[in-house]
C-alpha cells in the first residue's frame, strides 16, 4: 500500500466521487473540495456504455444496480436517416456481466446523487463551495490553501476539477489546454416515444445529427449537434425556435420531437471541447484525472466512463504498490491508451459529423470498434 493516509480531491464531478470512494474504501482519509454548492447538476441525460457501468460497479456494486434501476437498459446504437428509418444496428457489449445491460441513460441529477452517495457512505468528506487557492509542493507532503481560508498538508492532491481544472493551473503551468471543437451540442429532456426503446438512436442528416437516448420508462433526452465554426451565445428565450429550426430536415420520431419542443428550461447548450494532455498527469504528489486531462466530446457517451475508469485505477495502483511515485506511474501506463483513444476518436467521429461526404466516414464502424475495445480489460 503506498503511503497515503490522506488526500484531497478537488472537483466532485464522476472522477472526484468516484475517486473518493476507491480510496476512502481502502482506509484512506479523503477530503473532496467542491467549487458549486451542490454535486448534484441540473441538465439532462446522460448516456453510459458497458464500459462505464463495469467501472461504476467495480467502485460499488450496489450503486450499479441502483443506476441500471432508476435509469433505462440499452442495447444497441442505432444509426438512421432523416426520413427516421434506422440503417445499422450495432449491438452494445455487456462487459459489466450478462446481468446487466450493454449501456444505460440516466438523469444527470440522479446519477451524480448516486455518486456523491457511495463516496459519502465510503467516509470522504465533501466540502462545498470551495477550492484550491494555493498549492505548496514539500519534501513529503503537499501543503494545500482553500479558498474558505483553510491550509492543511496532504500526501495526495487529485485535481479531478474538469475541464478547466484550477489544479491544472496551479499545479501544472504550461500544460495544454481544451480547445473548442466547432460543434455545439443542444439537449432537450422530451417524453420518451415506444420506439425509442432499445438504446440511443441517431439520424444522419445534410446539416446535422440527432440522437435520442431514454432515461427512464417515461422520458428520454435528445441531442443535437450543430457544427458551429464559432462559439456563440443565442438568447435562451430564442432556444426553442433555434432547435425547431435545427429539426426541420427531419421526418418520423424527430418531426413528432420537433413539435414537443417548446420550453428553453428544459433545453441544455454546450459548444463543445476536447483535451488531450500528454503523459504524465502527475507532478510529485498531485495526479490529474477526468476531464481535467482527458476530456472528449460526446460521441462516443465514455467522457464519464473514462472519468470512472480512472478512479477504479487509482485505487487499485494505491493498494497493491508499496511507493506512490510508482504507483502514480502505473496509472499511467494504465490510462493512457484507453483515454488517448477515447478522445481521439470521438473527435474523428465529430470530424465526420462536420463532413458527411468524407469517403472514409464510417461512424458505425468506428463506435463498434472502439467499444469493442472499451469491453476489454482495462
Ligand atoms: C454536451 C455533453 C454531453 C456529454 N454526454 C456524455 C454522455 O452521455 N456520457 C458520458 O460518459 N460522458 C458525456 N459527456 C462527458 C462527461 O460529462 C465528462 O467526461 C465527465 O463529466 C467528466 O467527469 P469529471 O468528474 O472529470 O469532470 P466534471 O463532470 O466536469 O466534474 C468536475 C467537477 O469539479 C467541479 N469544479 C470545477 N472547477 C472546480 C474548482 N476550481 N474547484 C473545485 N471544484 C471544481 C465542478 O463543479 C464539477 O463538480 C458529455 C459532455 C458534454 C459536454
Amino acid at each position: 500500500m503506498a503511503a497515503v493516509k490522506n488526500a484531497l480531491i478537488v472537483g466532485g464531478g464522476p472522477a472526484g466521487l468516484c475517486a473518493a470512494a476507491a480510496l476512502a474504501k481502502r482506509g484512506i482519509d479523503v477530503e473532496i473540495a467542491e467549487i458549486n454548492t451542490d454535486t448534484r447538476p441540473l441538465g439532462s441525460g446522460v448516456s453510459m456504455m458497458g464500459p462505464t457501468l463495469r467501472a461504476l460497479g467495480m467502485v460499488d456494486g450496489e450503486a450499479l444496480k441502483r443506476c441500471v434501476d432508476e435509469g433505462f437498459g440499452h442495447h444497441a446504437l442505432s444509426f438512421g436517416n432523416p426520413e427516421g428509418q434506422i440503417v445499422q444496428r450495432v449491438e452494445l457489449p455487456k462487459p459489466a456481466g450478462p446481468e446487466y445491460p450493454g449501456g444505460c441513460g440516466i438523469m444527470r441529477p440522479a446519477f451524480w446523487g448516486l455518486l456523491a452517495e457511495i463516496a459519502e457512505k465510503a467516509g470522504a468528506r465533501i466540502r462545498l463551495s470551495t477550492t484550491a487557492s494555493a498549492i505548496e509542493p514539500a519534501a513529503d507532503h503537499v501543503n494545500v490553501t482553500l479558498t474558505d481560508g483553510s491550509t492543511a498538508a496532504y500526501d495526495l492532491v487529485v485535481g479531478a476539477d474538469g475541464l478547466h481544472s484550477k489544479v491544472r493551473d496551479l499545479a501544472f503551468p504550461g500544460a495544454t489546454q481544451p480547445f473548442f471543437t466547432g460543434q455545439t451540442v443542444w439537449r432537450v429532456t422530451l417524453p420518451r416515444p415506444d420506439e425509442i426503446s432499445d438504446g440511443i438512436a441517431m439520424f444522419y442528416g445534410p446539416r446535422n445529427k440527432v440522437g435520442c437516448s431514454p432515461v427512464s420508462d417515461d422520458e428520454m433526452y435528445i441531442f443535437i449537434v450543430e457544427n458551429t465554426a464559432e462559439i456563440t451565445r443565442p438568447p435562451q428565450e430564442e432556444w426553442p425556435a433555434i432547435v425547431q429550426g435545427l429539426l426541420s430536415d427531419y421526418s418520423g420520431v424527430i418531426a413528432w420531437v420537433r413539435e414537443r419542443v417548446t420550453d428553453p428550461a428544459r433545453i441544455d447548450r454546450r459548444p463543445l471541447h476536447a483535451l488531450l494532455v500528454p503523459s504524465p498527469w502527475y507532478r510529485g504528489r498531485v495526479l490529474l484525472i477526468g476531464d481535467a486531462v482527458h476530456a472528449a466530446t460526446p460521441q462516443l457517451a465514455m467522457g464519464a466512463g473514462i472519468a470512472i475508469e480512472d478512479a477504479v485505477v487509482l485505487g487499485e495502483v494505491l493498494e497493491s504498490q508499496a511507493d506512490l511515485g510508482d504507483a502514480l506511474a502505473e496509472f499511467m501506463e494504465r490510462r493512457w491508451e484507453r483515454c488517448r483513444l477515447v478522445v481521439e476518436n470521438s473527435l474523428q467521429l465529430g470530424e465526420w459529423e462536420k463532413h458527411p461526404d468524407d469517403p472514409q466516414a464510417d461512424p458505425a464502424g468506428l463506435m463498434d470498434a472502439s467499444l469493442a475495445v472499451l469491453a476489454g480489460a482495462f
